[in-house]
C-alpha cells in the first residue's frame, strides 16, 4: 500500500507546524511518499520580489535564508544542524544564481523557477526533521524526483507516463528500503529541463499526479480546515465539513472556485479510482473529507456552494448565428487557439454568450474584433461578475429546486446574469454581479445546506 501525502504552505508554515506534520507521516502504517508545498507567504515572497522593480537582491535573500533558518535553528542542534546547513548551502547558491540573472533573462520559464524556489527548501526542512526523530528519509526535487510537465508557463500540467517512470527509477527503490521521500510540489521539469508550474495551489495536483504515477492507494491533502466544507469557511464561518464526495463533485467545486484544492487534482486521481482525503493537520483526529467514486447521499440537499470571481460575461450578437452553425464553432475555436479558459457557454437565436476571465478580455476581444469575415453585429462585455456553483445530491432531479435557488437569490437582491443548467448532473452554475456573490453565498448556504431526512 502507498499512501501521498501533501502538506500545504501553513501545514510547514512553523516549527510546530513542521513538528505536526512529521508526526502525521510517521503515524502512517503504509509506504509513504511526501509531497510539499513552500512555507506559508514564501511563495507570494517570491513572486512579489520578481515583480518589484525596486526590490533589492541582497535583501531579498537574506530575507529568504531568514525565514528558513529561523525554523532550522529551533528544529535541529549539533551534527544534525551542519548536515543541514551543507544541503541548504547547496540549494541556497543555486537559487541566488539564477535570481541574480532576473534582469537579463529571456527564458520564458525564468518566472516558474524562481516562484518554484521555497518548495526546495520547506521539502529539506522537513526531510531533515524526519532523519532527526529517527525514519529515513530524503529530500527530492521534481528534477531529481522524476516528475515531469508539459504545457506553456506557469501553467503546466503534469505528464504522467513520464512520470511514471520517473518514480519507478528514484522513489520505488527509495520506498523498498523503507525510506520516506520528501518531493517537491508544485512544478515538474518540462521537455528542456527547466521547471514548469502547475498554477498557484499546484502542489494539490502535484501529489495527485504523483499518485497516479506511482499507483498510490490514497492521496491525502493536509491543509488547515476540516476537509472540503459546505462553504469557504471565510464566507461562511458556520460551512460544515463535508464527510464524503464523489470525484464529480470535488472537481466541479474545485474548478468553480473552491480553493481547498487546485482545479486539476481530481483528474490523475479519478483516472486510476484513487481516493483523496482532505484533512486537517492542525486537528489530525478529524476525519476530514473522503472523495471517491462511490458516496453515500449526504442527507442535505446542497452539499457545498463555491464562487468563482475576476469573471466576465462576453456577449457576440449576430441574426446569423442559428442559421451559421459553424460560425459558433469558430469562435469557440478562436478562444480555444487562444488558451482561454470558458467557465460557462450559452446560447439563443442570436447571441453568443460566455464567460471568461477578466484578464483575458482584452486580448480576446481584440481576436473577436479580427474575425472581419463574420456577420458579427455586436460585442457586448460585462465585466466584474462572479460565477456561483452549487453542487448536491441529484440536484437536477428535484422538481422546482432551480426555481428554489433562484428565489433565494431573489433575497439576496442579486440579478442572475446568466444560467448554466443541466451540463453536469452534480451542479448548477449560474453568474451573479460580483459585489452581491458573498451575499448570495451566505443566503444559498443559510437556506439550503442543512440536514434533511434522507
Ligand atoms: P494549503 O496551503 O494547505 O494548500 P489553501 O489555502 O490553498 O491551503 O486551501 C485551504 C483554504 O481554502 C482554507 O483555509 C479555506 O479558507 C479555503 N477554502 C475555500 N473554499 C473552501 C471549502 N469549500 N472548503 C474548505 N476550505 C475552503
Ligand atoms: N507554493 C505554491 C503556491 O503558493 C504551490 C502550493 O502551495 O500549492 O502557489
Ligand atoms: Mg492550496
Amino acid at each position: 500500500m502507498i499512501t501521498v501525502k501533501k502538506f500545504g504552505g501553513t501545514s510547514v508554515g512553523s516549527v510546530e507546524a513542521l513538528k505536526r506534520a512529521a508526526n502525521i507521516i510517521l503515524a502512517g502504517k503504509d509506504s509513504t511518499v511526501v509531497v510539499v508545498s513552500a512555507m506559508s507567504g514564501i511563495t507570494n515572497f517570491l513572486v512579489g520580489a520578481m515583480d518589484d522593480s525596486t526590490a533589492v537582491d541582497s535583501e531579498v535573500f537574506d530575507k529568504f535564508e531568514a525565514r528558513h533558518m529561523e525554523v532550522a535553528k529551533a528544529l535541529f542542534k549539533g551534527e544534525r544542524m551542519e548536515k543541514f546547513r551543507k544541503d541548504f548551502d547547496v540549494r541556497f547558491e543555486a537559487f541566488k544564481k539564477v535570481y541574480s540573472s532576473r534582469n537579463n533573462q529571456d527564458d520564458p520559464y525564468f518566472k516558474d523557477n524562481i516562484s518554484s524556489q521555497g518548495e526546495r527548501f520547506s521539502s529539506l526542512v522537513l526531510a531533515h526533521l524526519l532523519c532527526d526523530m529517527g525514519a529515513d528519509s530524503v529530500a527530492l526535487t521534481s528534477e531529481e524526483a522524476g516528475v515531469y510537465a508539459v504545457g506553456k508557463p506557469l501553467s503546466g500540467s503534469c505528464d504522467l507516463y513520464k512520470t511514471a517512470m520517473g518514480m519507478d527509477i528514484n522513489v520505488k527503490p527509495l520506498l523498498a528500503r523503507g525510506c520516506i521521500p520528501i518531493i517537491t510540489g508544485f512544478y515538474g521539469v518540462n521537455e528542456s529541463g527547466k521547471p514548469l508550474t502547475f498554477g498557484r495551489g499546484g502542489s494539490d495536483y502535484a501529489a495527485a499526479a504523483v499518485g497516479n504515477a506511482l499507483d498510490a492507494d490514497c492521496v491525502e491533502i493536509w491543509t488547515d480546515v476540516n476537509g472540503f466544507m459546505s462553504a469557504d469557511p471565510r464566507i461562511v464561518p458556520d460551512a460544515i465539513s463535508i464527510d464524503e464526495m464523489n470525484f464529480s463533485e470535488a472537481a466541479e467545486l474545485a474548478y468553480f472556485g473552491a480553493k481547498v484544492l487546485h482545479p486539476k487534482t481530481i483528474e490523475p486521481a479519478r483516472a486510476k479510482q484513487i481516493t483523496v482525503k482532505i484533512l486537517n493537520s492542525f486537528h489530525p483526529d478529524h476525519p476530514g473529507t473522503t472523495i471517491r467514486s462511490l458516496r453515500k447521499r449526504s442527507g442535505s440537499l446542497v452539499k457545498s456552494v463555491t464562487m468563482k470571481n475576476d469573471l466576465s460575461v462576453i456577449t457576440i450578437r449576430s441574426g446569423e448565428l442559428a442559421y451559421n452553425p459553424s460560425m459558433v464553432a469558430r469562435i469557440v475555436d478562436n478562444l480555444g487557439r487562444h488558451d482561454v479558459s470558458v467557465y460557462g457557454i450559452s446560447t439563443s437565436l442570436s447571441t453568443l454568450a460566455f464567460i471568461i476571465q477578466n484578464g483575458d478580455v482584452p486580448r480576446i476581444i481584440g481576436e473577436l474584433k479580427l474575425m472581419r469575415d463574420e456577420p458579427i453585429e455586436g460585442i457586448d462585455i460585462k465585466s466584474n461578475v462572479a460565477l456561483i456553483c452549487v453542487v448536491g445530491d441529484d440536484l437536477l432531479d428535484k422538481c422546482g429546486f432551480s426555481g428554489d435557488i433562484f428565489g433565494a437569490v431573489k433575497e439576496a437582491n442579486a440579478n442572475v446574469e446568466m444560467i448554466s443548467e443541466g451540463a453536469s448532473d452534480v451542479s448548477l452554475n449560474f453568474v451573479v454581479p460580483a459585489e452581491s456573490a458573498t451575499d448570495v453565498i451566505k443566503i444559498l448556504h443559510k437556506k439550503f445546506v442543512k440536514k434533511v431526512d434522507a
